[in-house]
């Protein structure tokens, strides 16, 4: 979801790729601003203007496992009427004699189970009702609760939890009835009787019956649209792949729709339709070349597009951005074709739908992941530079809510869809991919949708899915960066004396919030040079020894911005020449690693070149015991180095490094690491 009032919707800008976009799509129509798109006011900043809503309740773990859910739905469009029947077949988990759904101000009219009617009782309170079996059924049983529903007019509602929203064309600047359903977080039970959580997912199945002009568009595929008699028609469509009850709609008007075809492998091709007003259609088929590409490059970063189509539809009012309504996506019509919108509502059909969060505290698995998409659609056309350029465009410190942590928003108090875990999460998975590198980075997410696609997963699931893909245990940046608070807030000092780089690193953040545990990239800047050290921080101040043969003109901290973190206040010069340095052997990093990877270590005595030199030796072995290969076997003074160590060409497994230091005075020290190459 892109809530209003978000970055991108405060105030309606050009589409600032055009040129890029021109080039990219090589002949095809370019996206402009469409004209026809009339200038509207947007509705009130939502995401800053109401207040934290708590997500709504709903039973934590149902006797049964909902399989489908048929919808039988009439809309009037005449008023906000809607509604009919929802078929939902469901199977026990656990012997049962009552069944619990949730509803919230409906009129429940009947229910039948297996051809039983049933009795049943409603409770707004706890949005919930409750039907009786009248005996006891075993577990494994199928059931078929077919449940008789309206959503009457005048029924008191909270204003934002409608569920289903109509307007009537007498509204001014609205071109026909319009009437559309909009859920998330916890609103389909608004308008229709489910079980409805983010971690259960059924198939659906929706006909809708609207008068005749109308086009009623929903989740899948369209089956067809047959004569429902006096001046109807109904509308099939079928979700035949695994769908979380809020990502299930229909949007309800006199649209038209530019349709295109993508092909997404060899003669394969599916629909990319638009439902739009007459207004915007010639906007929207220009448009649709743009939507292509977005899908298409989406695809290669995160596997093919999951879904059998992908349709939009363009709506006002509206009070969100878009919501990525799956296969469907609503968008409100001012920002119809606004690259960052439309490409945030399309990767959330793979992050979001595909894998969708497993309870509301891990809202940033949807949300993050659309936001860091945005930045990623434009580094698939401009490279590094704009994926700099759009995190540079995200990057609001100042913000209150990113000194929260990015997991569980309603937990500290705020608003679910806070930019905590929009841009703020953006910037962390980020900063996992500087952390991690591109490979294990972009593996990480391929495996995420290899197994947890269809599904509902959490925050530990993707801790543990990136963990899998890196080889290693990944749970210290989880805890740091989205279950801690805040951000590092950096300083780094710099001296030179005697061969080697002294570099003073502070951690100046907040003392309630994580000390990072974070590889950092150093660099230094000679006259038309420069060369990169990384080097593990650890602690709120910590000092570096880089031997080096020259004095650098500069040094500059992770001067790509491959990580978040806030500039600190000056701070005063590293260790001085002559503190005595310990002997120490370091993790390499990275770790696993696929080529080459540093390992740390610090030779001990008194920091100063002119120190006579220990004797260092550090070899790589196998698992056998065998030489690898020799990578130190010379005199070193103290201070900290790192030994660059090449894997090309060896197989995949554990390896172990020894280090082996003699001082002059006579005095010996050894550790050993172990390291794993994957291939
Ligand atoms: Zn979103």
């Amino acid at each position: 979801m892109t809530p209003a009032g978000a970055r991108g919707l405060s105030a309606i800008r050009p589409l600032a790729l055009a040129a890029l976009l021109a080039g990219a799509l090589a002949g095809e129509a370019s996206g402009q601003v469409p004209a026809a798109v009339p200038e509207k006011r947007l509705p009130a900043g939502r995401a800053h203007a109401v207040p934290a809503r708590t997500v709504s309740p709903a039973p934590e773990n149902p006797v049964y496992h909902v399989v489908s859910y048929r919808l039988d739905l009439t809309a009037a469009m005449v008023d906000e009427n809607f509604g009919g029947r929802n078929l939902i077949t469901l199977v026990l988990k656990a012997p049962a004699d009552s069944l619990v759904f949730n509803q919230l101000w409906l009129q429940i009219d009947s229910v039948v189970v297996n051809g039983t009617p049933c009795a049943f009782a409603l409770s707004d309170p706890s949005e919930q009702f409750t039907v009786q079996l009248g005996s006891t059924l075993p577990a494994g049983d199928t059931l078929r609760c077919a449940v008789w529903y309206r959503r009457l007019p005048g029924v008191a509602r909270e204003s934002d939890r409608l569920g289903y929203y109509y307007f009537q064309d007498t509204l001014p600047g609205l071109p026909a009835n319009l009437g559309y359903t909009m859920s998330e977080p916890s609103d389909a039970r608004c308008w229709m009787p489910c079980y409805d959580q983010p971690w259960e997912k059924s198939t659906s199945e929706m006909f809708v019956t609207v008068p005749q002009g109308y086009v009623a568009a929903s989740n899948g595929i369209l089956e067809g649209v047959t004569d429902a008699g006096g001046g109807n028609a109904t509308w099939h469509w079928v979700e035949a792949h695994q769908i979380a009850t809020y990502l299930m709609c229909s949007t309800i008007s006199k649209f038209t729709n530019p349709a295109s075809r993508l092909a997404v492998a060899p003669g394969d091709t599916i629909p990319v339709e638009y439902f739009v007003w007459q207004r915007d259609s010639l906007a929207a088929a220009a448009f649709l070349p743009v939507v292509r590409l977005m899908i298409t490059n989406l695809g290669k970063l995160y596997g093919p597009y999951p879904w059998d189509k992908y349709g939009m539809t363009a709506i006002v009012p509206f009070a969100y951005g878009g919501m990525e309504h799956q296969t469907i996506t609503t968008l409100n019509e001012y920002v119809a074709t606004d690259t960052d919108v439309v490409v945030h509502e399309l990767s959330h059909q793979w992050w979001g739908d595909l894998v969708t969060c497993g309870t509301w505290k891990d809202i940033w698995l949807n949300e993050s992941f659309a936001t860091y998409s945005e930045a990623l659609f434009h580094e698939t056309l401009g490279g590094r530079a704009a994926l700099r350029n759009e995190l540079a465009g995200m990057l609001n410190l100042d913000v209150l809510s990113w000194t929260d942590a990015v997991y569980d928003p309603e937990g500290q108090g705020i608003y679910l869809f806070s930019d905590v875990v929009y841009s703020k999460g953006a910037w962390v998975l980020h900063t996992l991919r500087g952390v991690m590198g591109d490979s294990a980075f972009f593996r990480t997410l391929r495996l995420w949708r290899q197994l947890y696609g269809q599904k509902s997963a959490v925050t530990a699931d993707f801790a543990s899915t990136a963990g899998m893909a890196s080889g290693s245990d990944m749970s210290w940046f989880f805890n740091e960066w989205i279950y801690g608070p805040g951000y590092p807030v950096y300083s780094l000092a710099f001296d030179w004396e005697g061969g080697a780089l002294g570099v003073r690193i502070a951690q100046q953040q907040d003392p309630t919030w994580p000390t990072y545990r974070m590889p950092l990239p150093v660099r230094v800047y000679y006259p038309g040079r420069d060369s990169t050290f990384t080097v593990w921080d650890t602690a709120r101040v910590q000092d570096f020894r880089i031997p080096l043969a020259a004095p650098p003109d500069s040094v500059a901290l992770d001067p790509d911005r491959n990580l978040l973190w806030k500039q600190g206040s000056p701070i005063g010069p590293p260790v001085p020449a002559g503190t005595l340095l310990s002997f120490s052997l370091g993790q390499n990093y990275p770790n696993p690693f696929n080529g080459t990877t540093e390992i740390p270590y610090v030779v001990p005595g008194a920091f100063s070149t002119s120190s006579a030199p220990a004797a260092v030796s550090l070899v790589v072995y196998d698992v056998l015991g065998r030489r690898v290969a020799t990578l130190v076997d010379a005199p070193q003074a103290p201070g900290e180095y790192f030994a660059r160590f090449d894997g090309t060409g060896l197989a995949s497994g554990v390896y172990f490094y020894r280090l082996e230091t003699a001082t002059p005075g006579g005095t010996t020290s050894k550790g050993v690491g172990k390291m794993v190459l994957v291939r």
